[in-house]
């Protein structure tokens, strides 16, 4: 396959998964070709997730499962640079966890001690909200406690939804609005549009002219134009294209992509 003249100006690609690569559990279709002609043409490919459900290692199962090459260190999740923040800057705090077991192994990995299911719940000194599909009123209680007695407020993310089959799912940022609301504070978040995942990605990467990929103008695009990266949007998530090409008209210092493609492996082939 015959990379397209836009794709052949950079040498490497920060490649988002939810919405870009795959939805759910399905590969969108000529995502899973496009990654592997990027690869046969020597571009360097580094995949950055807000998705904090699933750890480097499962990414990279499930690539390989649909049919794509990838290692751990080409995954940069938000969990890991969740792990790296609590490790750097409040080792040894105790914490409370809204997240699935791969966030709260992140969590203790970086020297915290984790509250959930002990008496001391409500009165963690950083409370932690990543996306999980197990939460329960008690969750949102023992964390919006924890805040109001003054614990620091950390999300992985404010992505509100993630694309999946039938429709879009609540993400992160819905449950972290649950709990900035209950506790009336706001908190901070790690995930993209933040700068930390294309930061990491591009110390593995090294220099080289590089794009970044995404469905999300909020995250994915608005990242890169904090990191001043180029950036293409691509429609098979999170952004219509009614929504991208509104975009297109935004004023100068918005986040805008430097392209729009209906998908991946448009992008990559350059037809549709
Ligand atoms: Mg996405």
């Amino acid at each position: 396959m015959a990379l397209s003249p836009l794709i052949e100006r950079y040498d490497q690609l920060i490649l988002d998964l939810d919405g870009c690569v795959w939805i759910g559990p399905e590969p969108i279709p000529g995502s899973i070709e496009a990654i592997a002609a990027l690869r046969a043409a020597g571009k360097r490919i580094v995949f950055a997730t807000n998705d904090p459900r699933h750890s480097a290692e499962d990414f990279v199962r499930k690539l390989w499962s649909l049919g794509a090459q990838a290692s751990p260190a080409d995954v940069v999740t938000v969990g890991g640079a969740v792990q790296h923040l609590l490790a750097t800057t409040r080792p040894n705090r105790t914490a409370f966890v809204i997240g699935t077991e791969v966030m709260v192994e992140h969590v203790r990995s970086a020297g915290l001690r984790v509250l959930n299911g002990t008496d001391l719940a409500s009165r963690a000194e950083v409370v932690i909200v990543a996306g999980t599909d197990r939460v329960t009123y008690d969750d949102l209680r023992n964390a919006a406690l924890s805040v109001r007695r003054g614990a620091d407020l950390i999300g992985t993310s404010r992505d509100p939804t993630y694309p999946m089959p039938d429709g879009p799912w609540p993400g992160t940022g819905a449950l972290l609005a649950a709990v900035e609301t209950a506790a009336e504070r706001r908190g901070v978040t790690v995930g993209k549009p933040e700068p930390q995942l294309f930061a990491t990605a591009l110390d593995r990467l090294g220099d080289g002219r590089t794009l970044v990929v995404g469905d999300r103008l909020d995250t994915d695009i608005a990242a890169a134009a904090a990191a001043r990266l180029d950036s293409a949007l691509v429609l098979t998530g999170g952004t219509s294209a009614e929504q991208a090409a509104q975009a297109g008209e935004r004023p100068e210092g918005e986040p805008r992509p430097s392209i729009v493609a209906a998908s991946l492996g448009e992008l990559v082939n350059g037809s549709p």
